[in-house]
């Protein structure tokens, strides 16, 4: 089985979604939290399997001797991420998986959002399982799905400076996931992942004014403005501080992946930024 764990949440939908274009719905597995939340997937054919990261007796018989699994980091940020996830590995080993890809970040993130992924990697080593770690750039939509704002001031405000940053569509490292699960040769592999253009916040800024045809301006802010605008907002502190935090490892270059990996996992170049915006101002 090809078992994708997270499955209900944005990335994992669009993992199962192209696995399902791929392969029989019965050789795919869903391990979810809530089987209703499911319920289109089992529909469709997949199997269901419900677990918890954080309660790893849940994850006891979801894994069987050969499956390629996909494991979806937690988006429990500031919980124990590390534990979360190596409680699946611990599982995924007792059962004698093939393959154990983990979605992680890039290799030259330092910022303190890092820290889970490089512990999980550290874990996935330990275990001896054949692994693959998917370092997971930015995503397009972590800009795209936050427009309301923007739209509002006519400012794109960032504390990143002229950084540049390669992010790209969850679905095109879904796809690179969605290859590495089907495809062949990937045992032990490390793939740094994003789109071989990078952009700044001063040409985001630009391409949302050519779309929209308003004058939206870029506004770069120091961290601390950063940090008293989101949690203005409502953020709560430890929150607003992991976004500050991710534009300082932008302004430094960290985001930018220079690898070519995901664009050769998929078979073609990535979605340029430019569509996202495109498609979040439709939707
Ligand atoms: P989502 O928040 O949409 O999905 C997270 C998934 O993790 C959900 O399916 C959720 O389950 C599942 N999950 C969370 N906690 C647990 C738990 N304790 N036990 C079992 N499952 C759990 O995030 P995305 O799909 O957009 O992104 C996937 C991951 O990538 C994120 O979790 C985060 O680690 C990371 N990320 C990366 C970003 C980037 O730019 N590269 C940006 C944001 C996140 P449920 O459906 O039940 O809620």
């Amino acid at each position: 089985s090809i078992v994708v764990t997270g499955a209900t949440g944005n990335l994992g939908r669009h993992v199962v979604g192209q696995l399902l274009e791929k392969v029989p719905a019965e050789q795919v597995t869903a391990v979810v939290r809530s089987a209703e939340k499911a319920a289109d997937l089992a529909e469709r054919g997949v199997r269901i399997a419900v677990a918890d990261y954080s309660a790893p007796g849940t994850l006891d018989g979801v894994f069987a001797a050969g499956d390629k699994v996909l494991l979806i980091s937690s988006s429990e940020v500031g919980g124990d991420r590390v534990g979360q996830h190596t409680a699946v590995i611990d599982a995924a080993k007792a059962a004698g998986v093939s393959l154990l890809a983990y979605t992680s970040a890039p290799g030259t993130l330092t910022a303190a959002l890092a820290d889970d992924h490089r512990g999980t990697e550290k874990a996935l080593l330990a275990s001896g399982l054949p692994y693959v770690l998917l370092r997971n750039g930015w995503y397009h939509e972590v800009y795209t799905e936050n427009l309301a704002p923007v739209l509002e001031h006519h400012a794109v405000v960032s504390a990143a400076g002229e950084g540049r940053l390669s992010s790209a569509a969850r679905a095109d490292y879904a796809a690179a996931a969605v290859a590495v699960l089907t495809g062949e040769g990937h045992e032990n592999k490390t793939y740094e992942l994003g789109s071989d253009e990078s952009w700044d916040l001063a040409e985001y800024a630009a391409e949302l004014s050519r779309q929209t045809g308003k004058e939206i301006a870029y506004r770069p802010v120091t961290v601390e403005e950063l940090t008293g605008i989101l949690t203005g907002a409502g953020l709560p502190e430890p929150v607003a501080a992991v976004f500050a935090g991710t534009d300082v490892s932008i302004e430094k270059g960290e985001l930018v992946v220079t690898s070519g990996d995901l664009a050769r996992l998929i078979g073609r170049p990535a979605t340029p930024i430019a569509d996202a915006i495109a498609a979040a101002l439709k939707a």
